[in-house]
């Protein structure tokens, strides 16, 4: 049977094949293909002229496996790369465990969006403004690449480089995306917030994601901050983490934690906001995303998501 189809899609000479299989998507991409999944960054950002669609594309979306929400044999979770934002904000697990990811995936775009976008293509677009790569760099995410040479796990924060670069070749398809277990020393929270001027159809201007355990005493223990287009790189900010373990995890402890990542923060001026704008919503950003992750960790519902209900935190 075979495992790919192909057409020329106009009187141009691109084309498209549509692969079935993990290696069909490897070899055309090998030969020149993009791979296309949602297509909504490739084919509404050519639509909207800001960049043309490639020559060669691979349609990726109906390969077999690559939708799959499943444990991981240490107690973790695999996300498949064809997970769509829509599943991702109700999958009861990802609910559970790792909010801050609903979190997310629950306000990237529109229904239709969400309905069609998918985690790979998010995650590969390497954006700096992008919503679940925060809240993937708190929960330990690691790509899973497969190549010509076969597969290789790289941990999300040596796979971005700057805006739209990352370290995978141009024929490696991100397969799948792990997330480390839930911490099993304590009771865990996670949670992502980002500064929106509107509640849909917005890009993040700032955005915070946070992953904190608490011990029996409630005592923070452990404590994942991450910030978001306030870099050329979504990132960790250990100096904000250092602030919350010890604390009780209440407000003093999370604007400290804000303070730090504000200082740690490299925003650029856009239309969206100046510089000194981001660095200030950063500190205010990252507090409420930390005291959602408290409060989740205590056993509070903080509904999904986060960024509508975090206003005056
Ligand atoms: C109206 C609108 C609103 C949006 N709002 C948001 C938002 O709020 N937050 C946000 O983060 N994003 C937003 N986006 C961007 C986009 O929807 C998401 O990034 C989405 O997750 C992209 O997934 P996709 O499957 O549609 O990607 P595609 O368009 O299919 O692909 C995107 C890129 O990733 C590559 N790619 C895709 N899958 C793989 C793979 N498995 N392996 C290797 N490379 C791959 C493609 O070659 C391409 O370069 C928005 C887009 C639109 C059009």
């Amino acid at each position: 049977m075979s495992t790919a189809t192909s057409m020329t899609t106009s009187a141009s000479s691109r084309t498209y094949v549509e692969a079935r299989d993990v290696a069909t998507a490897v070899a055309a991409m090998s030969a020149g293909a993009r791979p296309i999944a949602g297509g909504t960054d490739l084919v509404v950002g050519a639509r909207h002229g800001k960049a043309p669609l490639p020559a060669a594309l691979v349609g990726i979306h109906r390969i077999p496996g690559l939708a799959d929400v499943a444990p991981t044999d240490g107690g973790g979770l695999r996300l498949g790369a064809l997970v769509t934002h829509a599943t991702l904000m109700a999958d009861p697990t990802v609910l559970a465990s790792y909010p801050g990811l609903a979190d997310a995936s629950a306000i990237v775009g529109s229904h239709a969006t969400r309905a069609n976008g998918t985690l790979g293509g998010n995650v590969m677009n390497s954006s700096p403004a992008m919503d679940t790569g925060a809240p993937l760099l708190c929960h330990g995410g690691v790509a899973v690449l497969v190549g010509p040479a076969g597969e290789r796990r790289v941990a999300l924060a040596d796979l971005w480089t700057g805006p739209g670069r990352s370290t995978a070749a141009p024929d490696e398809l991100l397969v799948a995306v792990e997330l480390d277990a839930p911490p099993a020393d304590g009771a865990s929270g996670s949670s992502y917030v980002r500064l929106q001027y509107r509640r849909q159809m917005e890009i993040a201007i700032v955005g915070a994601g946070a992953v904190v355990t608490l011990g029996a005493d409630g005592t923070v223990t452990g404590a994942k901050v991450a910030i978001t287009a306030l870099a050329p790189v979504i990132h960790r900010v250990a100096e904000a983490e250092a602030a919350l373990v010890g604390t009780d995890g209440g407000f003093e402890a999370a604007k400290a934690a804000g303070a730090a990542a504000a200082a740690a923060a490299r925003p650029i001026s856009d239309v969206r906001g100046s510089a000194d704008y981001r660095r200030a919503m950063a500190a205010v950003i990252t507090r409420r995303a930390v005291l959602t992750a408290v409060r989740r960790a205590r056993g509070e519902s903080v509904p999904v998501p986060a960024s509508d209900t975090t206003f005056g935190s």
